[in-house]
């Protein structure tokens, strides 16, 4: 199986003077430590797509010459800024934005905005990097970008976010637009933020711009299946790879990490493909649900209520809700990782495996160490990362952005069979190509080597201003 078009020969060995696959990747890994010093997320995803990527290096040796390995490991753009608000009581405070525009050989620089107390520019590099590849995976003609703020929405009143979104985009506004650079949410953005967020670009730019941020309500240019999208894709993704064993989700036991927007259609979908989630999270704790969790209940306390999960027990007696609990040490087949990235230990991945549990696949980005990785792959256990089998939001971004090109909005059922589709294309992707590069069954290569070789063969057309 040729991966890379006949018409586009890069293979020049003899020609240029090609050292040892293994050694071209160190140097290049030392290198991004060496200029991104205390940026640990973004060393990790690095270090893990590089060590797939020696592969493809070995067999297409032109890509060193090219120093595709470099430009991918450097952004375009980086962007931080200020943002200035004040809250309910007059108090002033300062939070610190980012936006990094990492690579836009496929398309306009596409991906979520992120507000959480614990964002920096590491912790955007490492999201933005992985956004590239994903992209990618999905088809369509998107860049990578992150972005976000240390700005916490948590406790914080409608108004006060509303102020928070309005100096954040009195910035960003500059640098974004449908063909330049498309936000979209992630922890701690949802439509509401999304709303604000609009609603200051289009007075700033006087512009009805509706695909300058995906995410949107329905009712003013959003699309139906995005809130639901990646949890949806995510498991699409594992019926994929259940397939491939003549197995279903039919009566498996599954926990969710998590009780946000990932998490919540993560688990509305595994229940209506016949399986059961017994668990889920947030950063207070556990609830354990031996009937299944109450996905209507859920939507209620997160979605409308805002509310935290310990009070789920409050309408479901039988539950019980364990503060500070490790969800990962309820027995289970199907694990989902849906809250943040490393929240998977190499203990727990071993206890997870002592357990029985034989499939994992991430709808957060990273939330598995190197160790967890490791663990999973020795066991046998399938495991799909975060880039491939969480791609359905992105995916659904990006349908968003063509149903607001051509003033359309299309209906949930077929807006839901081009993301199944999307997903069962990612899955056919990833599993042929770790099959052609002589690692079947290994996801983590199959995702990195397809998703890189559509940006590099990009990048490679484009010259060096690709
Ligand atoms: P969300 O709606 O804000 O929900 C995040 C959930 O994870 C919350 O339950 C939160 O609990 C928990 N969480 C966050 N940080 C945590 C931490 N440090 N420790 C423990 N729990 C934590 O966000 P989301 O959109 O579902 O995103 C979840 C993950 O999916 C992220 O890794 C994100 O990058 C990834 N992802 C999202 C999308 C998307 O379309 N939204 C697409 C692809 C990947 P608290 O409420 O207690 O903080």
């Amino acid at each position: 199986m040729s991966i890379l078009p006949s018409t586009q020969p890069i293979t020049t060995i003899g020609v240029h003077a090609y050292p040892d696959a293994q050694d071209v990747v160190e140097d290049v890994y030392a290198e991004v430590v060496r200029r991104n010093p205390g940026e640990v997320e973004f060393h990790q995803a690095v270090h893990e797509v590089l060590s797939s990527l020696v592969l493809a290096l070995e067999r297409y040796p032109d890509l060193r010459h090219e120093r595709i390995l470099e430009r991918l490991c450097e952004p375009e753009r980086q962007i931080i800024f200020r943002v200035t608000w004040e809250d309910d009581r007059g108090q002033v405070h300062v939070n610190r934005g980012f936006r990094v525009e990492f690579n836009s050989a496929l398309g306009p620089y596409k991906g979520g905005l992120r507000f959480h107390p614990s964002v920096y520019l590491g912790i955007i590099k490492f999201l933005g990097f992985e956004q590239i590849f994903k992209n990618a995976l999905t088809g369509l003609g998107m860049g990578g970008a992150k972005g976000g703020s240390d700005f916490d929405p948590k406790g914080k009143s409608d108004r006060e976010v509303m102020r928070f979104c309005q100096s954040f985009m009195t910035e960003l506004y500059r640098h974004i637009g449908e063909h330049t650079d498309v936000p979209a949410g992630d922890i701690g953005v949802g439509t509401r933020e999304i709303g604000y967020l609009f609603g200051q670009y289009k007075r700033l730019t006087n512009r009805y711009e509706s695909g300058v941020l995906t995410g949107k309500g329905v009712d003013w240019g959003g699309s139906l299946v995005r809130t639901e999208a990646t949890g949806y894709g995510l498991v699409y993704f594992v019926e994929e790879m259940l397939k491939m064993r003549g197995e279903s989700l039919e009566g498996k036991t599954c926990v969710v990490s998590g009780a946000g927007n990932v998490a919540i259609y993560t688990i509305e979908k595994v229940h209506q493909l016949g399986g059961k989630v017994v668990a889920c999270s947030d950063s207070d704790g556990v609830v354990f649900d031996e009937q299944g969790i109450d996905v209507p209940l859920l939507k209620q306390l997160k979605e409308v209520e805002r509310r935290r999960l310990k009070d789920y027990t409050q309408y479901r007696p039988q539950a019980k809700y364990t503060p500070k609990g490790n969800i990962w040490k309820i027995p289970c087949d199907v694990a989902f990782p849906c809250a943040t990235q490393n929240e998977i230990s190499g203990e727990d991945a071993a206890t997870l495996v002592r357990n029985g549990c034989r499939v994992v696949a991430e709808g957060a980005n990273m939330p598995t160490t190197p160790e967890g990785v490791r663990i999973f792959q020795e066991a046998g256990v399938l495991y799909a990362p975060g880039k491939a089998a969480n791609a359905g939001g992105v995916a659904t971004s990006g349908l968003e952005m063509s149903q607001n090109a051509s003033r359309e909005q299309w209906d949930f059922e077929t807006v839901d069979q081009k993301l199944r589709k999307i997903m069962q294309n990612i899955h056919y992707q990833v599993y042929t190509t770790a099959e052609a590069f002589g690692v079947p069954g290994n996801y983590v290569h199959g995702a990195n080597i397809a998703g890189f070789l559509r940006v590099a063969r990009a990048m490679l057309a484009m010259g060096l201003a690709g």
